[in-house]
C-alpha cells in the first residue's frame, strides 16, 4: 500500500526476518526503512541504497508491518543477545505513533530476556518508558548535534527539538532507566568548538547521565551531497573547510587530534572525563 502525505512516500511492506546480527551489538531491530527524519548527515542511507536508489533520504519509509509477528518466531528460537533499537532508522519515527511496531517488538524481547540498547531523536520514545521501567538490562539514550533548535532544523528538519530531547532523557534518569547522551556527529565549526560545544557538555553535567559517547562527522556514504547543500543555506563559506576535514587525510588527523583535546579538555572542567567514551 502506497500512501502520499506531504511529500513522504510510505509503504507497508513483509520482511522475511526481523532480527539481524549487527557490528554494534548482537542484533539489531529495525521496523521502519528509512528515516522521517531526514537528519542531513545520516549515515544509515546506505541501507537503502538499493532498495531506493532514486529517493532522498528522509523522504521514504517503509514500514514493516509483519516486524511483531516475526519477533515473535525470531525471540523464541535465537539465542538472547544484545538488541539494538534501531540503528539504521529511528524506532521511534513519526510513524510508530501509528504502527506501534517497535514498541510490540520491544515488548516480545523484553519477555524474551533481550538486554536492549535504545538510540533515538524522538521524543515519542517516552510513551514506551513504561515497559523499560525497572529493567536492568535496558539502556536508553537520546543523540543530540547541537542544542540550538535553529541549527537542529537545518541538520535534523524533522527530529524532536534538542531540548524535548533533553528532557525525555531527564526524565528517563529519574525514573531509574540507565541513560547515555550520545554527542554527534559534532559539526565542524557549529557545534565542535567555543559555544557550541561548551553547551553541549553542559548538558550532560546536567543531566548527569550514566555515560556519554562522542562521535565527529565522518565521511560516510551519500552524505556529501546533503551535508554541503545544508551548508550553502546555512553559511557557505563552511564548504570548503568541510571538504577538507572530511575527504583530506591530513587535515582530517590533525582535526581528530585538536577536536580529542577540545573535549577532553571541556570534560575535565566538568568532572566528566570517567563518563566520557570517544566513538573516533
Ligand atoms: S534519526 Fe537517526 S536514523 Fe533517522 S535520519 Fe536521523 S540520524 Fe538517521
Amino acid at each position: 500500500m502506497v500512501h502520499q502525505r506531504s511529500g513522504l512516500r510510505l509503504r507497508e511492506v513483509r520482511v522475511r526476518s526481523i532480527l539481524s546480527p549487527s557490528r554494534l551489538a548482537d542484533y539489531c531491530l529495525n521496523p521502519y526503512a528509512g528515516c522521517e527524519h531526514g537528519c542531513v548527515y545520516c549515515y544509515a542511507r546506505f541501507a537503502t541504497r538499493f532498495s531506493h536508489p532514486n529517493e532522498e533520504w528522509g523522504s521514504f519509509v517503509d514500514i514493516r508491518i509483519n516486524a511483531p509477528q516475526l519477533i515473535e518466531q525470531e525471540a523464541a528460537r535465537k539465542r538472547p543477545g544484545k538488541v539494538i533499537i534501531s540503528s539504521v532508522s529511528d524506532g521511534w519515527q513519526p510513524q510508530e505513533e501509528k504502527y506501534r511496531l517497535t514498541r510490540q517488538c520491544l515488548e516480545v524481547l523484553l519477555n524474551h530476556d533481550y538486554p536492549i540498547l535504545i538510540q533515538s531523536k524522538s521524543a515519542l520514545v517516552q510513551r514506551d518508558f513504561d515497559l523499560i521501567e525497572g529493567h536492568p538490562d535496558v539502556e536508553f539514550g537520546m543523540a543530540i548535534t547541537t542544542v540550538d533548535p535553529k541549527l537542529a532544523n537545518f541538520f535534523e528538519p524533522r527530529a524532536s527539538a534538542p531540548d524535548a530531547r533533553i528532557e525525555v532523557l531527564t526524565k528517563a534518569g529519574s525514573i531509574g532507566i540507565r541513560t547515555f547522551l550520545f554527542l554527534g556527529p559534532l559539526l565542524p565549526y557549529i557545534s565542535d568548538r567555543g559555544k557550541g560545544l561548551m553547551d553541549l557538555l553542559d548538558v550532560v553535567a546536567e543531566i548527569n547521565p550514566d555515560y556519554f559517547l562522542v562521535d565527529r562527522l565522518n565521511p560516510r556514504y551519500g552524505i556529501w551531497r546533503t551535508v554541503s547543500a545544508t551548508l550553502s543555506r546555512y553559511d557557505p563559506e563552511l564548504i570548503p573547510e568541510y571538504r577538507k576535514i572530511l575527504y583530506d587525510k591530513q587535515t582530517r588527523d590533525w582535526y581528530t587530534f585538536k577536536l580529542r583535546q577540545r573535549i577532553t579538555d571541556q570534560a575535565k572542567q566538568r568532572g566528566l572525563v570517567s563518563k566520557m567514551r570517544l566513538c573516533f
